[in-house]
Formats: structure tokens, C-alpha cells, sequence
């Protein structure tokens, strides 16, 4: 019988939520038995190749290309889980969101104080995504059907959530599995 699939994507994050996951140490074998990995950095396979169970997201949505593979993944998945703070609120990349984009943009390649850039453009090549006015948590742009807090969330909360899902479980995690920092 064919395993289920899970997919997962870094989206305006830093990679800490993936971390995560693999810090479930030795059960990573398990979890292969349970599972294959789809769409994913863990494998590199860049497209869905058919419907996944599980989608787990991290990052919230910084620019338009975000967007796209979220709602890929909504469209792919059955289950979507934001993973991490930045996925649920917006995290780090949001402290942007109280100042103007335009502000922001120059900040960062016109006036910073480490910045060199004698034509004093803004970096606007078509091929860039759009950035985004601010940073967007998950449930803002698609439907999620789980949240799983912490900065990132626990190795064992991560096992406990997929381990229960892959079941066909509800998700009720014990108080100490749930962090929110
Ligand atoms: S929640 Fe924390 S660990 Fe996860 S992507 Fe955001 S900053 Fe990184």
C-alpha cells in the first residue's frame, strides 16, 4: 500500500522551524516508514508530485512568490499546519510591518549603514518577486487547519503532531508540548 505524503516549505523563515523537525533525531527513520516526502528542501523535490496529507509550512508570506507556493500547498494538501511563530503571526520578518515599505526598501540598499550602492537603485529586476506591503501570517491568505507555536516548536511537539495526524488522531497535544517561545 502506498504511504501517505507530507510536504513542507520554508516561506519567510529561517529555516530553524526544519531544523526542528530534524532534531527528532533516530525517529527520522521511523518517520520514513511512515511516510514519503514529498514537494520539500528535505529531499529537494521541487513540485508536488501528487496529493499530500500533510502540508507543514514555515514563514509567514513576504512577497507574491510566498503566496504562490501557499496556495499550492493548500491546494495539494489535506491537512496544513503553520509551524513556528513566523508561519502563525508573522514572527522576526514582521517587525517590518510598522514601518513603510518604501522606508524599509531604502534602509536596505540605499541608506543603511553598511550599504554600498553608488546608483542608489532599488533592486526591481521583473524576475524578483513583489515584495509584499507587510509580512502576512498564514491564516490571513489560506485556510490552516492546525498551529504549531515556539520559535521554533519542540522536535517532540513536531513528532507528537505528525505521529497522532498519520494516525488519523486529532491533534491534542500535551500542555508541556505546546511553547511559545
Ligand atoms: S519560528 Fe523561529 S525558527 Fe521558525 S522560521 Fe521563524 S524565526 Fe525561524
Amino acid at each position: 500500500m502506498d504511504k501517505p505524503k507530507i510536504a513542507t516549505a520554508s516561506l519567510a523563515g529561517c529555516f530553524g522551524c526544519h531544523m526542528a523537525l530534524l532534531d527528532i533525531d533516530d525517529r527520522i527513520l521511523k518517520l520514513i516508514a511512515l511516510v514519503d516526502f514529498d514537494k520539500s528542501p528535505v529531499d529537494d523535490i521541487k513540485k508536488f508530485t501528487g496529493r499530500c496529507l500533510v502540508g507543514l509550512i514555515e514563514g509567514g508570506c513576504s512577497n507574491e512568490e510566498n503566496v504562490k507556493v501557499l496556495r499550492d500547498f493548500r491546494k495539494h494538501c489535506d491537512i496544513l499546519i503553520s509551524v513556528g511563530d513566523c508561519a502563525i503571526m508573522g514572527g522576526l520578518p514582521a517587525m517590518r510591518n510598522g514601518i513603510p515599505l518604501a522606508e524599509c526598501l531604502n534602509e536596505a540598499y540605499c541608506s543603511g549603514p553598511s550599504v554600498y550602492n553608488p546608483s542608489g537603485r532599488v533592486p526591481n529586476d521583473p524576475e524578483l518577486p513583489l515584495i509584499l506591503d507587510r509580512v502576512y501570517p498564514l491564516d490571513e491568505i489560506v485556510k490552516i487547519d492546525y498551529r504549531l507555536p515556539g520559535c521554533p516548536p519542540p522536535a517532540d511537539t513536531l513528532w507528537e503532531a505528525l505521529t497522532a495526524l498519520l494516525g488519523g488522531k486529532p491533534l491534542n497535544l500535551a500542555y508541556e508540548l505546546v511553547k511559545y517561545d
